[in-house]
């Protein structure tokens, strides 16, 4: 289905939806899946494009969190590596299995985390990925050449998961297509209606490249807006009180040369007391993160200067041939939406447990969580709407669910609208070298522009437009 049959199904629909979804990261996403796998009728929008906010901005590992376990939180890791082992089984063709070695440079090391990494794989139990195990002086440089010799005495290697979280994402709601869900993207929920019980019953949506507005009447209305979700609360009443501590994290792109093997490198604690992580990935190093609070979630955050520094100098207390700034291929900003904590010291002790709240006017707000951890999210959630909208009963039938074949396609289904939807989301390109992003630009808006027919002046207007937000990807 286009996306402007979509857009007609919307227009002419006169029963409500059983559930309409406000955002598409892999919270929305997961939501429509799962609802529209147990038959119910779902409508989900997206004010931007698909992923455009935190969920292609991760660091791309499919994990259980071996830095929840070091903070006992056992549970967490628990559900997220039994996720974690869903995502392979059902998606395997987005998934795929990552080793990582913890480099040891005191006595100490290789017992405690060979002992916690043990525990780790324990935990996953037939979900496994693999063993971890603890590697010589030169097991370790042959994993992992570029290490720093000086003082290293090994390591210990376990295994997750990785994956192209866009890409993804995109093949999610196609599965949630199959299914009959309705998804739009730069389609904005711009406002709520309620009954005369008080209770929201529906949304004014609007298309963003229109300026056309609908009205859709819906049995519950789900906010799935990740770090925007306080704006989408507030936006339903005015004095919601806001539950989200946003954080931004920053990750720095290098060329391959410093991390040539397919072995990532996991520190366990960088001097602000987090894990920092090496990756390769699509053939590129990727190198992070951060956990920055700032004051509220926008739709391009920008690293701060203290945080390009503060990853390149631990990188370059691990790696021999430290990385300079004149190494860095392209910087990419993700903002978590965590969920306030009043005890909380930092947003780096906050939970990364997932929260669904129920405000009184009835909207309901699914927030925090991980990734890895979308499908059991999505299930928890749908299990809540259905109660709340009054609908019958349905299993969740998810968690064997084949997510759809990868279709090869940059421009997937035509649901690519913008010059940047493909240079940054469906190709990887702007968060791998935004210089070559700049560079393919034109020949990409020329492409979009005759598959999306659009009038004279629209290429050279989409690759302005992308040229400036690629700045800021440039260190
Ligand atoms: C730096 C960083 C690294 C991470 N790394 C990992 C990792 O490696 N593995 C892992 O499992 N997890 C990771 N996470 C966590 C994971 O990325 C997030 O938990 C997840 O992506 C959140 O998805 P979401 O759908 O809730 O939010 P988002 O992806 O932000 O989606 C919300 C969407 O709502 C849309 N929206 C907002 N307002 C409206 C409106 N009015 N109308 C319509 N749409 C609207 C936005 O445009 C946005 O696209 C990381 C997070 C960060 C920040």
């Amino acid at each position: 289905m286009t996306r402007e049959q979509s857009l007609e199904r919307v227009r002419s629909r006169r029963e409500p939806w059983d559930m309409i979804i406000i955002g598409g990261g892999a919270t929305g996403a997961g939501i429509a899946l799962d609802a529209a796998a147990r038959g119910y009728e779902v409508l989900l929008v997206e004010r931007s494009d698909f992923g455009k906010g935190t969920s292609s901005r991760s660091t791309k590992l499919v994990h259980g969190g071996v830095r929840y376990l070091e903070q006992g939180n056992i549970s967490l890791v628990m559900e997220a590596l039994k996720e974690r082992g869903r995502m392979r089984q059902n998606a395997p063709q987005f998934v795929t299995d990552l080793a990582f070695v913890v480099p040891n440079y005191d006595w100490w090391e290789a017992p405690f985390y060979g002992l916690g990494l043990k525990l780790y794989d324990l935990l996953a139990g037939r979900y496994g990925f693999g063993e971890s195990k603890i590697l010589s002086l030169d097991e370790t440089l042959a994993r992992i050449p570029t290490l720093k010799t000086e003082g290293l005495r090994g390591g210990v290697v376990y295994y997750d998961g990785q994956f192209d979280d866009a890409r993804l994402l995109i093949h999610i709601l196609l599965t949630a297509k199959d299914r009959g869900a309705t998804v739009l993207n730069y389609v904005a929920a711009t406002g709520f209606h309620a009954g005369a019980d008080g209770f929201i019953d529906g949304i004014t949506a609007r298309d963003e490249e229109t300026g056309e507005t609908f009205e859709c009447a819906g049995k519950v209305v789900i906010n799935a807006a990740g770090p925007f979700c306080d704006q989408v609360r507030q936006m339903a009443d005015a004095q919601a009180k806001t539950m989200i501590a946003p954080s931004q994290g920053i990750h720095l792109v290098f060329d391959r040369s410093f991390l040539p093997g397919d072995t990532a490198i996991m520190v366990p604690h960088t001097s602000d007391g987090r894990v920092m992580f090496a990756i390769p990935w699509l053939g590129h190093t990727l190198v992070g993160t951060t956990d920055t609070p700032i004051p509220e979630a926008v739709a391009e955050p920008r690293a701060k200067e203290e945080e390009i520094a503060f990853i390149l100098e631990t990188a370059g207390q691990y790696l021999a041939h430290a990385p300079s700034r004149d190494d860095i291929l392209s910087v990419f900003v993700g903002i978590r939406p965590l969920v306030r904590s009043g005890d909380a010291k930092n947003t780096s002790a906050l939970s990364r447990d997932h929260t669904i709240h129920i405000d009184q006017n009835g909207l309901l707000t699914i927030t925090g969580g991980k990734w890895t951890t979308y499908r059991h999210m999505a299930e928890d959630c749908v299990n809540q709407a259905a109660t709340l909208a009054r609908l019958p009963e349905r299993d969740c039938i998810t968690a064997n669910l084949a997510i759809h074949a990868d279709t090869g396609d940059d421009y997937v289904g035509q649901m690519a609208r913008t010059v940047e939807d493909v240079l940054a989301r469906r190709q990887r390109t702007l968060f791998l070298n935004a210089r070559q992003a700049i560079a393919a630009a034109p020949q990409v808006a020329a492409q979009l522009a005759a598959r999306l027919n659009r009038p004279p002046g629209w290429a050279a207007a989409q690759t302005e437009e992308f040229l400036r937000l690629a700045a800021q990807y440039l260190p």
